[in-house]
């Protein structure tokens, strides 16, 4: 499951609850964009390579000191082609070693970038004896934007309309021999993706709209019944994976402090049940202190879906509750 990075989540648990400052609300546009994006490049390689894919997604690797985030690492036979999507609005220009858009001349050079990557592959690579030729690619996502290059360059640039076939090509190509040797290596390498540095301030805290808001419509006044709560909207939701939804919800927006139970409390306000989230607590996070009782759990600042992610099948089970018990 390709994971959006911490720090969209963060803007996106922010917004629901409260207002982003301009800067704030245009970090959130551009990331949405690009995960858009990286998510449409998926739907492509499934349908164009199906299972005959070796594929790694979303990669952030340490190698000795250097880090870097690749958005897809492909493989086919002995070469890897490193994959950086980019969900660009508007016509670019490559030219002189610069992008350029209008007149706006990009500082942070995209193909200075991919080189760079390329480079500490090859070291990694290299190092470990791995035979495999490395090639950046640079696709071009949105279908209403262009690239031109001027410049004679070794990598592969896409424009949106060229992927299918630069896909076909590879699926024609492949062999039935599949090959792990480099995934085993990458992930030795594999570091956790890039934490936010944003911060939600005590104050700024303050200001939040407390609950729990509908899934579906995001309305904060839910109807409570025993099992489930239920929006205006027709939406309903088991109780217990709300709970759990919203807890989450607060670790993420407060990723840089400790889960704590009264600090949660204030953040389900004075509508939901102290002890139901007491309870929640207990079954289903880890302790700081297992011997103090203080109330102090393990915070891994991410939405439910992936905080969770491993249990998600029961969670399925629980969920199926709610089609039987909605009339309590
Ligand atoms: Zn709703």
């Amino acid at each position: 499951m390709r994971k959006q990075i911490q720090e969209l989540s963060w803007l996106e648990a922010m917004k629901q609850r409260g207002q982003l400052s301009n800067d704030e609300q245009k970090s959130y546009q551009r990331l949405q964009r690009g995960f858009q994006g990286e998510l449409a490049f998926d739907q492509l390689c499934d349908h164009f390579l199906g299972n005959k894919i070796n594929c790694l997604d979303d990669v952030t690797i340490d190698y000795q000191g250097d880090v870097l985030q690749m958005d897809k690492i492909l493989n086919n036979k002995d070469i890897i082609y490193l994959i950086d999507i980019k969900n660009y609005q508007g016509n670019y220009i490559y030219k002189n070693n610069s992008l350029k858009t209008g007149d706006v001349t990009f500082t942070n050079n995209i193909i200075e970038q991919a080189r760079r990557s390329r480079r500490i592959f090859t070291q990694l690579f290299n190092k470990h004896h791995l035979q495999l030729t490395i090639k950046n690619v640079i696709v071009f996502i949105n279908d209403k934007s262009r690239i031109n290059l001027c410049d004679d360059l070794p990598e592969i640039v896409l424009n949106y309309e060229e992927i299918p076939t630069w896909l076909m090509s590879i699926s024609h190509d492949t062999q039935i021999t599949y090959r792990d040797d480099w995934q085993k290596l990458v992930q030795k390498y594999q570091v956790p993706s890039f934490k936010t540095s944003r911060i939600c301030t005590t104050e700024r805290f303050k200001q939040l709209e407390k609950g729990i808001h509908c899934e579906k419509c995001g309305s904060f006044s839910l109807k409570s019944n025993r099992y489930t709560l239920q929006c205006a909207c027709g939406h309903i939701e088991t109780k217990q994976i709300t709970f759990l939804g919203t807890i989450c919800e607060y670790g993420l927006i407060m990723h840089h402090l400790p889960l704590k139970r009264s600090e949660i409390v204030k953040f389900f306000g004075k509508n939901y049940s102290a002890d139901y989230i007491k309870n929640t607590l207990i079954n289903y996070f880890e302790p700081l202190n297992v011997n103090k009782k203080d109330g102090k759990y393990q915070n891994y600042g991410q939405p439910f879906d992936y905080w969770f992610e491993n249990e998600l099948i029961s969670f399925e089970k629980l969920e199926k509750r709610k089609n039987w018990q909605s009339n309590f």
